[in-house]
């Protein structure tokens, strides 16, 4: 069952209440190719409504800043803005989910060092201007390795270097700047394989959690209060690397935190039993 609890606060930040809602996911879980219809079915309609709302949103902060909004609104919008964020998170985990699922994998040639060095300077960008919604972290550090040119699904592996590096990124402890280094090995006993590591010095992830944090909507529940997430940035990777005949797997980082460990033909193959959805064409 997952649970969901925020709290209500009026103007002045007093709680006046609290808005709950709590799911069974394990009929879902048992169903995991309609939950994949389904979640591309619902964020792709949940989409324009919110876009609605977002707009609305903005205009009232316009409103705000030129003072035609009485300034008492600020922490109302701000919260709005808050949960509006959530919710396009959200929606893109959906529609990645549903698409690393379903989608044809289209192998191309794909330059893993020009995949991270993009994601690194679209996210370090990102925290420049203030996208983390706490007090301004220290700068990332980055140590990135010669990384090959395999055949992928270009935009299916920018999504998994994304994932690792977006959660590489958020699970510091506050304060501390996040170290990433991230390597390319070439397993003697596998040539025609590559071995990815993306080892970061954050919180870490118990060795009892390591290989449920790649199900789908599980959280380690000790991270669940200070880091927001859907849950499904690793289930997402599991599905690529699997539709790429690769796997994924999370250990802890000698230096402390965790190394997440790819591994993928080097030379494009996909699985033997692509899953397909019932309901896709
Ligand atoms: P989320 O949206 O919650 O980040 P993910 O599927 O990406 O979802 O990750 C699942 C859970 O695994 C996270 O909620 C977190 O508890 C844990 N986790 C993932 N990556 C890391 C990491 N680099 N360090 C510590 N914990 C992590």
């Amino acid at each position: 069952v997952v649970l969901n609890a925020q709290p209500l606060l009026d103007r002045t930040g007093a709680r006046i209440g609290a808005v709950g809602s709590s799911y069974d996911v394990t009929a879902l879980r048992e169903r995991e190719a309609d939950l994949a219809a389904f979640a591309g079915v619902a964020a792709h309609d949940l989409r324009a409504p919110l876009m609605v709302v977002a707009g609305y949103t903005d205009l009232l902060a316009e409103d705000l800043e030129d003072g035609a909004a009485p300034a008492s609104m600020q922490p109302t919008v701000t919260r709005i803005k808050v949960g509006v964020r959530r919710m396009q998170q959200l929606i893109d985990d959906l529609l990645a989910y549903a698409t690393a699922r379903d989608a044809r994998v289209n192998l191309q040639k794909v330059d893993l060092g020009e995949v991270v060095a993009d994601i690194i300077a679209e996210r370090t960008t990102h925290l420049r201007a203030g996208g983390r919604g706490r007090d301004p972290a220290p700068p990332p550090e980055f140590s990135v390795g010669p990384l090959p040119v395999i055949e992928a699904d270009p935009s299916m592996i920018r999504q998994v270097f994304d994932n690792l590096i977006g959660n590489a990124l958020k699970y510091t402890r506050p304060g501390e700047p996040a170290r990433i280094d991230i390597a390319a090995h070439h397993p003697d006993d596998e040539p025609s394989t590559v071995r990815l590591t993306i080892a970061d010095r954050g919180i870490g992830i118990p060795a009892d959690e390591q290989p449920h944090v790649f199900d789908q909507f599980h959280r380690v529940a000790a991270h669940t209060k200070a880091y927001t997430g859907t849950g499904l940035g690793l289930a997402i990777c599991k599905r690529v690397l699997q539709r790429h005949d690769g796997t994924i797997r999370a250990t802890d980082n000698p230096g402390g935190g965790t190394c997440m460990i790819i591994t993928i033909p080097l030379a494009g193959t996909l699985a033997t039993d692509p899953p397909r959805s019932p309901a896709s064409p």
